[in-house]
Formats: structure tokens, sequence, C-alpha cells
């Protein structure tokens, strides 16, 4: 079965009981056991847990949580990043992140293991491709963040971003499963604009998300002001043109009425320039639009650098004159490796053994 407990929607769960002749008013309490109080092996002592239930978790026809079990944990010197490296049941790894202070954790997820985009400076674009996650492999990270925070904070999430491994409109329909049960106010009940989509300008994703009934915040990887600068750091540019994306992200920004966030790794000599920073600042007129800065985090498959402060400084004023407000990204947790696929990297590295070449692929590009 590819599929588990945390990965069914309310409906999909009614669905399942009825499916084994369970009553499915029983969804309530199981919904609330998993998504609320995050249960996993002890479901059928949960509260409100009655005997049909009992013996349906008991069963062979059950759905079974989510087989994922902690491979790595490392906390940065800073004390603000948590980084896990989680093993799931065909003994894949993926990294999820948490970040944040008492009151404003964040959880960074995966969508899959590896990516296809292959974007040179990204680590897990190094990696290639191995296969998608389930929709109860995504949930099940955030679940794993969550229960820490409880247990070793007395705390809860704030905020989820899908900016771990992958492209996660590339895994489109499992990912918003995910984030709608995350949403699910019989659940987590994390707020829609509190979830940030992160992509890498993947059009058809993007367009379908325009239509999707939650309103979850979006973010648009840019990193190059025309198409043959972007297109020698992000592949897919060839297939998405800049002119395209932007007209999706204008077109999402009006129907949604919602501002569109862009990321813009700064890369030393390569990207940060003044005149990049005045051709980001045109690109982007008229639009309801923020800037994130992310100073590059070195990776061994790349040989750009990190920009100097005053260069990040330099190109932030400029965008910011031209009215585009912008944050430039503190480096936290960089000890930890907490940058896209990284803690994932070094241990393969460590380990010598190659990601997506002893794994099968079950999903498609
Ligand atoms: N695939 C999605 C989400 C995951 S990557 C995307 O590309 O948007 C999350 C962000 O980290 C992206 O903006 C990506 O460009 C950035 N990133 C990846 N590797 C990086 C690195 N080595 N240094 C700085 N930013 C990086
Ligand atoms: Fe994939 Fe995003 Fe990394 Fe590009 S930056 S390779 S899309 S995870």
């Amino acid at each position: 079965m590819n599929f588990s407990l945390e990965g069914l929607r309310y409906e999909a769960l009614e669905a399942q009981l009825a499916k084994s002749g369970v009553n499915p008013v029983h969804a309530k309490p199981l919904f609330r056991a998993v998504q609320r109080h995050l249960l996993r092996n002890d479901l059928e002592s949960a509260e409100g847990i009655l005997p049909p239930l009992q013996r349906w978790l008991a069963s062979e026809q059950a759905v079974k949580p989510c087989a994922m079990e902690l491979v790595d944990d490392t906390a940065s010197s800073d004390g603000f990043t948590r980084k896990y490296l989680l093993r799931l049941h065909d003994g894949t790894e993926v990294e999820s992140v948490q970040m944040g202070f008492p009151g404003r954790y964040t959880a960074c997820l995966s969508s899959q293991v590896g990516c296809a985009m292959g974007c040179v400076f990204c680590a897990t674009g190094q990696m290639g491709f191995s296969r998608h996650l389930t929709a109860g492999e995504i949930v099940a990270q955030a679940h794993y963040v969550e229960r820490e925070l409880r247990r070793t904070q007395g705390s809860s999430l704030r905020n989820i971003v899908m900016m771990g491994m992958g492209e996660p409109l590339h895994n489109f329909e499992p990912t918003m499963e995910a984030l709608d049960i995350i949403t699910d106010d019989r659940g987590m009940n994390i707020g829609p604009a509190r979830v940030v989509i992160s992509t890498v300008g993947y059009i058809p994703g993007i367009q379908k998300l325009t239509r999707h009934p939650k309103r979850y915040s979006l973010a648009v990887s840019l990193h190059g002001a025309s198409d043959e600068e972007r297109g020698k750091l992000i592949p897919i540019n060839k297939r998405w043109p800049l002119a395209e994306l932007l007209e999706t992200c204008r077109e999402y920004s009006a129907i949604k009425r919602a501002r569109v966030f862009f990321a813009w790794t700064l890369i030393g000599g390569v990207n940060d320039s003044d005149d990049h920073a005045q051709r980001l600042a045109e690109l982007l007129r008229g639009m309801d639009a923020h800037v994130n800065l992310i100073p590059l985090n070195p990776t061994e498959g790349f040989d750009g650098t990190m920009p100097t402060e005053e260069r990040s400084q330099a190109f932030q004023k400029i965008i910011q004159d031209a009215g585009i407000p912008s944050t430039i990204r503190q480096r936290r947790g960089i000890d930890v490796a907490a940058g896209c696929g990284q803690l994932k990297a070094k241990r393969v590295k460590r380990t010598g053994r190659k990601p997506g070449i002893n794994v099968p692929i079950s999903g498609s590009l």
C-alpha cells in the first residue's frame, strides 16, 4: 500500500472506513487522534476510539501510519535550527528542518527524494531524482517536527514552508493533499496563508494552484533576470521561460488577490550586481511582490561563492528604491547545512553511497 493514515483527507478516511464496512462516523475521532493529537502506535486506546474502530485498526484492512525513522538530528550552534534526516519505508531518506523560536516555529518540508530540476547551485538538484513523496510522507514530516516541538518546547508550529528537498509543484496532487490536511481545522489547523509553496517556476503547477480552492502563499525562485542568465542556473527555464513565468505569476496574484514572494539566491559575481538588481526591479514592476534575497550556501558541485554583505545590501537598496519590498534571509543554521538538501548530501558523501541509484524510481518525470 503506497499510502498511510496521515495522508488521508477527512473524506478519504471516511471512504476507507466505509470500504471496510465500518460506519464512516468513526472518521471524526480517528482523524482527530491522528491529525490533532499526532498519535501513531497508541491509536486503539485514544479518546473516542470505539470497539468497531479498534477492530479495524487491528485488522489487515487498516491503513497504517507512515513508516518514518530518525537517522540523524543536528542542532545549529545558534539554537535557531534543527535538522532531521528521516528514513522512509523503502530506505530512502528525506530531510525536514525546524527553524525559529517560541511562538514563531516554522517547519521546512521535503516534497520529493532528490529533485529532477537540476538547478546547478543546489545540493538536491545535484543528487538527481529518486521518487515523489506520498501525501502521508509529507504530512508525517510536519507531525515529526510538531511532536518534537511539543515534547521539547511545549510549543507548536506556526508556519510550513515547502522549501526542503524537491520541487513541490512537480509532485502536485500529493503536495496539495498534504497541505489540505495540515491546514484542516479538525487537525493541525495551520492557516493556508502561513503555508508557503516554493517553486522553481513549474508553470503548469502554478496554474493549478491559481484554481485551487485554498490560498497558500506562493514563492517563486528567480535568480536570473534574463532567460540566458537564468537558464545557466535553472535548466527548466528553457521549457518555462521568464516572460511566461512572470505572466503566470501576475495572473496568480490577480486572481488570488495575493502577494507573490520571489526568491533570489545571490551568487557572488554572477547575479549580485547593481545591473541585476535594476533588471529584477524592472521585471517585477507593478506586481504585488516581495523579494527574499538568499546569500548562496556553497555546495560541492558548484563553484559559486557567497556575495559580500555590502553587495547584498547594495542589491537590496536598489530594489527597495524601486518600490519592491525585500528581506535578506539570515544565514541561520548554516553550520548544520540547513540549505536545500545539504545534510543528506553530506551523509551520502560520508558513506560513499549515491542516492537515486540504489532505490526504486516510482515517480514519473
Ligand atoms: N524546489 C523549490 C523549493 C525547494 S528549494 C524551489 O526551487 O523553489 C528552496 C529555495 O532554496 C529555492 O529558492 C532555491 O533556489 C534555494 N536554494 C537551493 N540551493 C541553495 C543554495 N545552495 N544556496 C542558497 N539557496 C539555495
Ligand atoms: Fe530542485 Fe529547488 Fe533544488 Fe532547483 S532549487 S534543484 S527546483 S530543490
